[in-house]
């Protein structure tokens, strides 16, 4: 069947981006808003919102907010009913929020290994299952979990964001294999080296920033704004027939001797 307009176009669905306030999380808030999405911008705290939610209110959207912090499986609940009651069921989910810990392998703090996994892995279990009743009713929904490089290749001192990332790949193929059937497509973005807070060591370390030059074909880092087209994409009706992927985003490096 043809489609009516560009089949990109979110108009009249409710997105939530978790971890949204800044860097890859408010980049795709900012590309759901632009193509169409009622966007709800997931933070821990209020005030760090605040500066992302005027800026997309200046730009002519309407975003709306989210509070909790997505390990706390009581607190994302409460959430996603107070989303569904003011704006109807969230239809499309980008499962964004994650941390980053550097340490030798052998000297890993326990704490940060359970942190590591919580957010980064666990959290987006949670916040999945508590949208996905509403989808499964509305038999609609996109899910799109934030991968890595790291979800298939590996760097010292960054072990447990490895695992937690390798989960997120499977996590993606066992959802959208179960969740196909009701016709929620769940996908996954794999970033390379984007110039966010997450890697503020890593940009700020002159070695590190050479080294990820010389590395990617592309020469530079990403830019935060050029992995909104593609979370664009996931989350519409072009990519209804995309399940199960893990599409890498990293201007070549992963493909390059
Ligand atoms: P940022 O540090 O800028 O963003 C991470 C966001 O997650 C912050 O808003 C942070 O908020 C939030 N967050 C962390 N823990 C929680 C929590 N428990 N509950 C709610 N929100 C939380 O980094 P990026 O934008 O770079 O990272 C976004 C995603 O992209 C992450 O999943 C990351 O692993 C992934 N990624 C990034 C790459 C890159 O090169 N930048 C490469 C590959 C993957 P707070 O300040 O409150 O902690």
């Amino acid at each position: 069947m043809p489609y009516a307009g560009t089949p990109f176009d979110l108009s009249g669905h409710v997105a939530l981006v978790t971890g949204a306030y800044r860097g890859l999380g408010l980049a795709i808030a900012r590309g759901l808003a632009q193509a169409g999405a009622r966007v709800v911008l997931n933070a821990r705290r209020a005030e760090a919102l605040e500066p992302a939610l005027s800026a997309l209110d200046a730009e002519g959207f309407e975003p709306d907010s989210a509070l909790f912090d997505v390990t706390d499986a009581a607190a994302v609940q409460t959430a996603v009913g107070d989303i569904t009651r003011a704006h109807g069921p969230v239809s499309i989910l980008v499962n964004n929020a994650g941390i980053q810990r550097r340490h030798a392998f052998a000297d890993f703090p326990d704490a940060d290994w359970d942190a590591i996994m919580a957010t980064n892995l666990t959290g987006p279990y949670r916040v999945s299952k508590a949208v996905l009743p509403g989808m499964m009713a509305a038999r609609q929904g996109k899910i799109i979990h934030i991968a890595s490089l790291m979800s298939e290749l590996a760097r010292p001192t960054v072990v447990p964001y490895t695992a937690a990332k390798g989960g997120i790949r499977q996590l993606t193929r066992g959802m959208a294999v179960e969740l196909a059937p009701h016709n929620v497509q769940v996908n996954a973005i794999a970033p390379g080296y984007f110039a966010t807070e997450l890697n503020r060591a890593l940009l700020d370390n002159a070695e590190f920033d050479a080294w990820v030059k010389k590395r990617t074909p592309a020469g530079r880092w990403g830019d935060p704004a050029e992995i909104a087209g593609l979370a664009v994409f996931l989350s519409s009706r072009a990519a209804d027939y995309v399940t199960g992927q893990m599409i890498t985003i990293d201007g070549g490096m992963s493909v390059a001797l």
